[in-house]
């Protein structure tokens, strides 16, 4: 198969751009294992901040880390994504989002549109040069398609000079497959 699936094309993308030494931003930390993946990627010196609004993700992922021996490389934060911008105050070299609810849990925990926003927002800004967020989007459940209409919309106005979007999407797969939405950050620009 060419076309690479829509996962591994998020983790090759995220490969590509995180060295180690990075800062990087884990914002829907779920199960861990796009933590755990970050985690390996930025070595000793690099930091993974992970972000989850349930308890139960946290202790999962911060098991996860542990059973990788990788612990000291991520700080696992019981705190939504929205919140970003009070904890990481160094540039970030790349940011990863799945959205949706976390398979196993409770269905009714999922990411909304306007924290999620606020988070890019914030990432955006927090973002070296050359720096990505990639956003895996499943849309399926209750509450998705609003997610995903919504962020589209965000996403699809930001200056093409500052930002870079691209979509990534199998156009004949069925049951709303995921998508990945990636931002390269080109330049510096005065978000508000
Ligand atoms: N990447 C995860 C993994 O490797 O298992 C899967 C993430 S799952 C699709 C989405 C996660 O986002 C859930 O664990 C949910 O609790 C979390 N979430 C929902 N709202 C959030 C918010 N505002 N900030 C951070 N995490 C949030």
């Amino acid at each position: 198969m060419k076309l690479q699936r829509v996962l591994q094309y998020a983790q090759q993308l995220i490969k590509d751009t995180v060295e180690e030494g990075d800062t990087v931003v884990d914002a829907t930390a779920g199960n861990g294992h796009d933590t755990l993946f970050l985690a390996q990627l930025v070595g000793d010196e690099g930091q993974v901040y992970a972000f989850d609004v349930q308890k139960s993700a946290v202790d999962v992922t911060l098991h996860r880390l542990l059973d990788n021996g990788l612990e000291h490389r991520a700080l696992v934060l019981h705190r939504g994504h929205e919140e970003v911008a009070n904890y990481v105050h160094k540039p970030v070299a790349a940011a990863v989002f799945n959205l949706g609810y976390l398979p196993g849990s409770d269905h009714d925990i999922i990411t909304t549109p306007n924290t999620t926003i606020q988070a890019i927002e914030d990432l955006l800004k927090l973002l070296k040069i050359g720096g990505l967020i990639v956003l895996v989007i499943y849309h399926g459940h209750l509450g998705g398609k609003e997610e995903r209409d919504a962020v589209i919309e965000y996403v699809s106005q930001l200056p093409q000079k500052y930002v870079h979007v691209l979509k990534y999407e199998f156009l004949n797969q069925q049951n709303d497959p995921p998508f990945v939405i990636a931002l390269e950050k080109m330049k510096d620009y005065p978000l508000s």
